[in-house]
């Protein structure tokens, strides 16, 4: 049975840096790619926020960067999607799309969250000419101009009051006639008179130039009634979908899926298998967020391997610098 140290699976800032640092260390990291090489990143143009490129970076060229860094250390990388992972002995057994079986005795978990669309006409083709699943990546350009933000939960709410501060008017478009947010929020969001709301109305479609959005189709989904709203930016903030299918089974996941990890750590429920990146975050989700819990969870693999080696294969009991039990 040929055994890896340490599996990385995905191939976005947080699985890249993961392989750098376990590469680095000696481990050898095998890293699964999945089907979007790269990551959510692969899907935008500019990256303005990411340290060390003041004069922005595409957001291709940010993860090629990465995989060539992994590989100059010596990640061996292959183009397969995980298709399942069996934690009841050790080491771990993980399938790839193509049949083949792998065995792992630490995995890093890196697979991200996708971001909900809603699926009307030409929002895709709009992506990243206007319309936008990030207020935090894109709100910038929209400094002084007129936004949509679409939905009616806390990630809306927070999305509409960021813009808020940056354009001149952001149009909240909200289905029911009620938000889903929490109250505070609600209460925060009245605090800013250049938001307006627009209960029961729904995005019906994205119109525009071949460049970019110059305007939004709408619903009045009461009165059933249409309208075109001319507007500089789309943000659609109806929450993402962790990608975490394979793992559900075998890890502790939050009520939408996330993955559950020790808070300051990486570590899951089950030792051994770590998690980074926005496949356990709900808050932040930044390829720089990402990026740092790959490395977190490097580091916390690390440790895992040498405090096994040092008991002769055994897992133990494993405490973190805080005195809390970590791994058993
Ligand atoms: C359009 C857009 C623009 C953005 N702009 C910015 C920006 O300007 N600045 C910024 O900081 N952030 C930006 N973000 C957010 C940023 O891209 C994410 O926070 C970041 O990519 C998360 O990294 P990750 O490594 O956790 O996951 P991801 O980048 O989502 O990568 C997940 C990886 O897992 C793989 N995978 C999934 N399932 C499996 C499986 N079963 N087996 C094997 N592999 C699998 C996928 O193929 C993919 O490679 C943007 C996001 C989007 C969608």
């Amino acid at each position: 049975m040929n055994t890896h140290e340490c599996i990385i699976i995905g191939s976005g800032p947080a699985g890249y840096t993961a392989a750098i640092y376990a590469a680095r260390y000696g481990r050898k990291p095998l890293l699964f790619s999945g089907l979007l090489q790269g990551g959510q990143l692969t899907q935008t143009t500019d990256v303005d926020n990411y340290p060390g490129f003041p004069n922005g970076i595409q957001g291709e060229d940010l993860v090629q960067n990465m995989l060539a860094q992994a590989l100059l250390f010596g990640t061996e990388v292959k183009h397969q999607m995980i298709v399942s992972v069996d934690t009841t002995d050790r080491p771990f057994k993980l399938t790839a799309s193509d049949d083949a079986v792998y065995y792992a005795e630490s995995v890093i978990i890196a697979t991200g969250a996708t971001a909900k669309y809603l699926g009307v006409t030409n929002e895709q083709k709009y992506l990243g000419m206007g319309v936008s699943a990030c207020a935090t990546c894109d709100g910038y350009f929209y400094r002084n101009k007129e936004v949509i933000v679409v939905g009616g939960g806390d990630t809306a709410l927070e999305e509409a009051i960021f813009l808020a501060n940056l354009a001149s008017k952001v149009h909240l478009l909200v289905r029911k006639d009620h938000f889903r947010a929490s109250a505070i929020i609600q209460d925060h969001l009245k605090g800013y008179s250049n938001v307006e709301i627009h209960y029961n109305t729904e995005l019906e479609e994205v119109l525009g130039n071949d460049q970019f959005v110059e305007a939004a189709v709408v619903r009045d989904n009461v009165n059933n009634t249409i309208s075109i709203m001319p507007i500089d930016g789309i943000f659609i903030a109806i929450g993402h979908t962790p990608n975490t299918e394979v793992f559900q089974s075998i890890l502790e996941v939050d009520d939408i899926g996330y993955i559950k990890t020790i808070p300051g750590s990486t570590y899951t429920n089950v030792p051994g298998i770590f998690a980074c990146g926005d496949v356990q975050d709900t808050k932040y989700r930044q390829a720089i967020t990402a990026a740092g819990s790959g490395c977190m969870a490097a580091i916390d693999t690390e440790r895992f391997l040498n405090n096994r080696a040092i008991k002769n294969g055994f897992y133990c009991v494993e405490v973190d610098s805080n005195g809390i039990t970590v791994n058993q």
